[in-house]
């Protein structure tokens, strides 16, 4: 159905981030490439053709580097398909248009490029001819290669140019592209495609930013500059809102402004049931300058560092003494509660510049996580000797992502064990009883958990991961959306099996998914007997309200009936109204609805 002029519109999306937002939408294009025009004086002509000639160098050895590798380990015939690449890098057309305008206009190589590049696409695109029109991909994928090159993918759209408070609106957002386009302008992100656990939910979450995913055809019924609202909480996005349901939402979003305000002033209170048992309620940290955000909404500490954040948006890796000094001052800030660093969790839905790696058909089943830094050593001991000097400074913890058995457990063991011995030898000091825990989210470490629980010194438990891999349905996917069941029984039996066997062998075990920072599924995981809960620090003072209103044994109660259920809805239902029984005002505070 096309969009009528000014007449309001509903579209339901995925819940990403939670929060109301209001603002122009800007149409973010996968090929565009927005950057801010630049000038440069006479003198500085030789050095940006220069820039722009070592930026082409540097991206046809990428490119060079990339088709060797899938040369050599998936065949020359697919291999073959970089040639086109390589063959746009040497259109001296293309080169030399942008080196004489350099000169002839005296701006910004990257400007120069930007424009050529996007005239280059745009004529390619128009010509009815399948094989020229597929050129237009190529063209643009070189070009924002030699763009990040020239200017660093973190600044490929500047948004800072424009003016007004701004929705996102794309047809996908990128984890680390959500990172990056976030400033005070941009005010919430709407999708086409993705999940309520793509990371670039759990990103807009951490910026603080709401956002709807999975909307299927945001892109093409919302039109640039159209003035749209965004509920995150419910997954609505109002296309030309009338003056009324302006108002409401104003009011709406004032009204969760003043909720979250009285719920700070639970900060220091603890997280305690009203028959005494104390849960755990740490922070799950992605962003650096998060810290204020893990202290305002009273933390106790970071029981989930997502480093590989710290690796993204940048052309090259981050260096041993880089991570050393941000694990060191994040833990120095944390003191002295403790911070849970996750090892480089790589691959599935978040990549680097900084490594070019061959596209799988499946990256979440393929090489991801430990899996790939057990085959980039280089890159894990690195990380690892980092994590390990700033053990000698505050009270850091770390873990394994991905981790499907006991092998794998023990060779990222043997790789730590050396990089311990080096340290040593070198006289540098850490933390030689630095506890070493295993992220449970894959089935098979759940039904090794017994196996894992006598070699790790703690478990957190990645319910995205886990019900993902358990129901075998993409977390990013917005068409399966109805299929990714938290409350799912299997989900929950591999759940409660990871518990028992922590605490059969002594060792803690916590939740770090999202399922944490959903009331209803944290009474059951409390009930389960979950030691600790990890979640975007915003979400801490609802789940901190949540646990105090009950009583651990009625939580007990509620998860031991809720395990004998046969389906997730049969489980969510009786959930919300046995809780609502117990305590009639439970969901009445977060504005949310049941
Ligand atoms: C998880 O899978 O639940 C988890 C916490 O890790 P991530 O979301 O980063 O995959
Ligand atoms: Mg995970």
């Amino acid at each position: 159905m096309l969009k009528k002029s000014n007449e309001e519109i509903v579209l339901k999306g995925i819940p990403a981030a939670s929060g109301i937002t209001m603002g122009q939408a800007f149409l973010l294009d996968q090929q565009d490439f927005i950057v801010s025009e630049r000038a440069i004086l006479p003198e500085e002509v030789a050095i940006e053709i220069a820039r722009f000639e070592e930026a082409v160098d540097h991206t046809r050895v990428e490119i060079q580097n990339i088709k060797d590798k899938i040369a050599s380990q998936v065949g020359m015939k697919d291999a073959q398909i970089f040639d086109a690449h390589l063959l746009v890098l040497e259109d001296c057309m293309l080169i030399d248009e942008v080196k004489k305008r350099i000169k002839s206009e005296q701006v910004s190589a990257e400007f120069v490029f930007s424009q050529v590049l996007q005239r280059y696409v745009s004529i390619f695109e128009k010509i009815q001819d399948e094989y020229i029109k597929e050129r237009a991909a190529d063209v643009s994928d070189v070009g924002r290669r030699v763009l990040k090159h020239l200017i660093g993918e973190s600044r490929l759209h500047d948004f800072e140019a424009l003016l007004g408070d701004i929705v996102i609106v794309a047809h996908d957002i990128s984890p680390s592209d959500a990172v990056t386009m976030y400033n005070k302008r941009v005010q919430g992100f709407v999708t086409d495609v993705g999940g309520r656990t793509a990371h670039t939910a759990i990103i807009a979450k951490s910026l603080g930013v709401p956002a709807v995913l999975g909307l299927k055809d945001a892109t093409f019924r919302i039109s640039n500059q159209d003035f749209i609202i965004v509920d995150g909480r419910k997954g609505i996005v109002i296309i030309n809102p009338s003056e009324e349901t302006k108002h409401l939402y104003s009011k709406e979003r004032e009204r969760l402004a003043q909720f979250q305000e009285t719920s700070l002033h639970m900060k220091d209170a603890p997280a305690e049931t009203q028959d005494g048992r104390r849960i755990t309620l740490q922070a799950n940290f992605e962003i650096h300058d998060e810290m204020a955000g893990v202290k305002k909404y009273g933390a106790e500490g970071i029981g989930l560092y997502r480093t590989e954040f710290f690796y993204m948006n940048r052309l090259d890796l981050p260096s041993e003494e880089e991570q050393y000094q941000a694990y060191r001052k994040i833990a120095e800030a944390a003191a002295p509660n403790s911070v849970i660093i996750r090892t480089l969790d790589l691959g599935g839905d978040k990549f680097l510049s900084s490594i070019q790696l061959p596209r799988e058909m499946m990256p979440f089943l393929g090489s991801r996580a430990i899996r790939l830094c057990l085959e980039e050593q280089e890159i894990f001991r690195t990380q690892l000797r980092a994590i390990l000097r700033a053990s000698a400074h505050g009270n850091i913890g770390m873990m394994y992502p991905m981790i499907a058995g006991p092998g794998e457990l023990r060779a990222a063991n043997a790789g730590l064990k050396d990089v311990k011995q080096g340290l040593r030898e070198k006289g540098q000091s850490f933390n030689e009883k630095i506890p070493v825990g295993v992220m449970i989210e894959v089935p098979a470490a759940a039904m090794t958990a017994d196996i894992l629980a006598k070699e790790a010194d703690f478990f957190s438990i990645g319910t995205n991961d886990m019900i993902q891999y358990t129901l075998a349905v993409d977390r990013t996917n917005e068409k399966m959306a109805q299929f990714y069941e938290p409350a799912h029984p299997a989900v929950l039996r591999l759940i409660r099996r990871t518990i028992n066997a922590a605490h059969d062998a002594n060792i803690k075990v916590s939740v770090c998914g999202e399922m944490a920072s959903d009331p209803t599924l944290a009474i059951i995981l409390m009930g389960l007997g979950i030691d600790s809960f990890s979640m975007s620090p915003a979400s801490i003072p609802q789940i901190k309200r949540s646990i105090r209103a009950l009583k651990f044994s009625d939580s007990e109660e509620l998860a031991k009936q809720a395990l004998r259920l046969s389906t997730g809805l049969e489980v969510e239902e009786f959930m919300v109204s046995a809780i609502k029984k117990l305590v009639p005002d439970f969901y009445s505070y977060d504005g949310q609805t049941r």
